[in-house]
This record gives structure tokens, sequence and C-alpha cells, in this order.
């Protein structure tokens, strides 16, 4: 046999689309520099499980390589550092570049909230001894996934006077943690005829918080008293401040390398700070100015539709960039309509136990790198931001150029259900926009799994983007 290849392999070389495993496209020096940043992610995500977690690591991190506070009065210069922090729940971040914002600016873009359970305005009360807090769920979530596992609560309560107390409970060592009961089996048979969606209902989604009564001779509610009195001791608030308060469950478990090869990243938000952490360490690796004026933006309320002022449906972006454009005497619109934009959010990976779901020739795999995602929206494209052939090329070519390894993925089959990134948003505002992302297994459940090698190519990526 020879070790010439046949004319058909060469021919199918030459014309045919081939997707490789990244471990196959980058040598093991780069391997090793891709598992390390991962720990770098991890450490990220354990410490950051809400918004205003994700905001604040993001500033803190941002200060430590050099960025100063956004002052909207000043005119910045080529390789100038700076942050723009929105209500605590969203961050922009940039680097000015060498060319007049004139010229457009590159934008990566990711959201930084994630599905979980927010505590209702008032939520605590107590049932047959026993204390609990009703919720309510954000985003979109299988409920039934959210019971019977350990939960924490993040969030701040802003007292009477004004003052703010963070609180964040249930992730260090000794915490208390907290969990929903789910039914036993044995007693289980009419909540199995239930529709799936039903299975665990949004108000019984109520999170157990204790048991003991404070002690006294008589009187009703004790247990709530004696859970308000930890409260009061350990916060200082009372009940009325729940009403003036963000506190969000969410999932308690740590971060876990999965599989015996450690090749996969097990953990609760990969949707979408495995986008957030990437878009901002590209941005700090930067080195002196970038050609273009590069942006990353976490942005919040994605997971509910991008609407409010910490969502991108709202004008923050457009302000701050209008803002870099008056300092040189230009309008906003001069800025964005030359502006390019990676809208940076995880898609479906394949999943070979659920491949039904999923159109294995347009659908993403773990691995096979950053995955570009034309278009979004359900039945029919709808709501979706289509990016233009051109600008797709664009972006490939960077790719292509930067040593990116990449695929293209949509959400799911044709009638298959859907879904929206902020990309529409963005466009809408007149800025070449594509998604980008990475491929996630179990996408919105409380522990999601994705691929290191897919983390590092998204932060090589972004990167490269911002140097083109
Ligand atoms: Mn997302
Ligand atoms: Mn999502």
């Amino acid at each position: 046999m020879s070790n010439e290849k046949t004319q058909v392999e060469l021919l199918k070389e030459e014309l045919f689309m081939d997707n490789e495993h990244t471990a196959k496209v980058i040598d093991d020096a780069e391997m090793a520099v891709a598992f390390e940043f991962c720990e770098g992610y991890k450490k990220f995500l354990n410490s950051c499980k809400t918004e205003r977690e994700a905001a604040a690591f993001t500033v803190a991190v941002a200060k430590e390589n050099g960025f100063e506070e956004f002052d909207n009065t000043k005119k910045y210069n080529a390789g100038d550092k700076i942050y723009y922090l929105n209500r605590g729940k969203a961050v922009i971040l940039a680097v000015m570049g060498k060319k007049s914002v004139g010229e457009g600016v590159r934008i990566a873009a990711a959201h930084i909230d994630s599905p979980r359970l927010d505590l209702k305005p008032n939520p605590l009360y107590e049932d047959t001894d026993i204390a609990l807090f009703k919720t309510h769920y954000y985003g979109g979530v299988k409920k039934y996934q959210w019971v019977t596992i350990p939960l924490s609560l993040h969030g701040v309560v802003v007292k009477k006077d004004g003052s703010v107390v963070n609180v964040n409970i249930g992730e260090n060592e000794g915490d208390p943690q907290f969990v929903i009961t789910d039914l036993l089996p044995h007693l289980a048979a009419s909540q199995m005829e239930r529709k799936p969606r039903e299975l665990i209902k949004g108000e019984e989604l109520n999170i157990l918080v204790g048991s003991l009564p404070f002690k006294s001779d008589s009187g009703s509610e004790l247990v709530k008293l004696n859970i308000m009195k930890i409260l009061n001791e350990k916060y200082g608030i009372v009940e009325r401040d729940f009403l003036t308060a963000e506190l969000e469950a969410v999932p308690a478990m740590p971060v876990s390398d999965i599989g015996f090869d450690r090749s996969m990243i097990g953990g609760y938000g990969h949707d979408d700070r495995v986008c957030a952490y990437p878009a901002m360490q590209a941005i700090f690796e930067l080195d002196g100015a970038p050609e273009y004026t590069a942006v990353t933006v976490l942005t919040d309320k994605e997971e509910t539709g991008s609407d409010g002022n910490t969502g991108l449906q709202s004008d923050y972006l457009r302000y701050f960039l209008a803002d870099l454009g008056r300092a040189e005497n230009l309008m906003g619109r001069d800025v964005l309509s030359k502006s390019k934009c990676l809208s940076a959010d995880v898609n479906a990976a394949f999943d070979p136990t659920f491949a039904h779901v999923l159109d294995k020739m347009n659908c993403a795999y773990i691995n096979k790198g950053i995955v570009v995602t034309k278009y979004t929206g359900s039945g029919g494209k709808g709501g979706t931001s289509d990016a233009s052939a051109e600008y797709v090329g664009e972006v490939a070519r960077i790719f292509d150029n930067g040593g990116v390894n990449w695929q293209l993925g949509e959400l799911g089959k044709v009638d298959e259900g859907g879904g929206g990134t902020v990309a529409k948003y963005i466009a809408n505002m007149n800025v070449d926009v594509v998604d980008v992302g990475v491929p996630v297994l179990s996408m919105h459940a409380p522990f999601e799994v994705v691929s290191k090698l897919d983390v590092y190519m998204a932060k090589k990526a972004f990167l490269k983007f911002f140097e083109a």
C-alpha cells in the first residue's frame, strides 16, 4: 500500500468542509495554555454566581489592569483603558484604539445574568413549623431540575436607612445551605401524571430555610420569628427590608472538572459567563492600543429578554459609544454605523443522548471551537438578527487567519424551538453583528457542561477580533 493520497482523498480535502476537534488543531504547548486559562475561569465561576458579583469582579480586575472609571466629559487617547459600571449589574470595558471612534469600534458583548430563583418581595413564611422562602424563577428553567439540590443565597438588601447589606451565604465551608424539597416516589403517583412542564410548579419552588421555634411559652409563627431573629442578628434586617432587596437563590455546588480526562467543566452559570470571562480576559490581554477601539460589554437581563436599564434593550451601550464620539465632535450614529460586534452567547452543544432535536449538519459540537451562529430566532427565523454573508465572511477570515478553531451551528432543528440573544438589539443600532459562543451541554440546568478547549478558543477569538 502506498502512502500517497488517492485522487478521491485529495479532491475531498480540496472540496469538502471538515470541522476538526481542537485537540487535533493545536499543539501540546497551546493545549497546556488552554487548560491553564480554564483554571482562572473556574475560579471566576465559583466566586461570581450573580450579575452583581460578576460585575464587581470585572471592575476589580479591570482596575488591577490599569482601567479607570469612565468620565464622559473627558477625551481619551489611544491605549487609554476605561470601565463603566451600570448600576452594579452591567459593565463596559474599553481600550481606546489608534483610529478615531468615527471609524467604528469592535464590540464583544456577553451577559452575566443566569437562570436562577429570585426571592419574592415578601418571601418568608411558616407552615406547620417549617420556615420557607417563596421564589419567582428568573429566565428559562426546567423547574424540576431545581429541587433537591443545594442552594446558596446571594444579593443585596437595602435597609430603611438606605444602607446596603450584601448577602452571600451557602458558598463557604461551614455555611448552611438551602434546598427545595420534592415528593418521594412512593407517594408521587399523581405528581407523575402531571405534564412535565408542571411536574414542579412555580409556586412549589419554596426554599427550606428553618425548623426551630423561638423559645417561648406561647405565640404563633415561632419558627418564622426565630429565622427573622437570626437574620436580624446577622444582617440587621427586619421583615420589611425584604421588599427592598434583590436576593437570588443559585446552585451551591462548586465547579468541577468533568471526565477522566478532565476535558470539561461542570458548573452553574456557564450561560453566559463562559463567554463573559473570555471576552473580559481578551480585552485585558490587549498589548497597547489596538487599531480600533475595543469594547467588552457584560450585560444583565439577557435571560429575561434584555429589557430594563441594565439590559441591552436599554440605551446604556448606545450612550457610552455616543459619549466616546462626542469627545471627538462626532454623533453617536457616526460611531455605531461603522462598528462591528461579536454577540457572545452560548449555543446548544450536540448531545448524543438527545440527538433528535439537532440537525447534525448544522449544530455545534463540544471541542470543535467557538460556534458562529448566523441567525437565531424560532419559527422561521422569528425575531432574529441574521448576520450578512459579508460580515460572517469577515469574521471567518479573522478566525482563520488567527488560528481560531471555529464551527457553524444553529440552535436546534427548524420548528424544534429556538431562542434569541442580544445580537438583534445591537444590530438594531445599525452595527454589524454575528453571534459567536461556546457550545454548552445541559444549557440552563443548575449544572451545565462546557469543554475547556472551547473556553480557551473563545478567548482567542475575541482577542483576534480586537486585534484585527
Ligand atoms: Mn445566554
Ligand atoms: Mn440563556
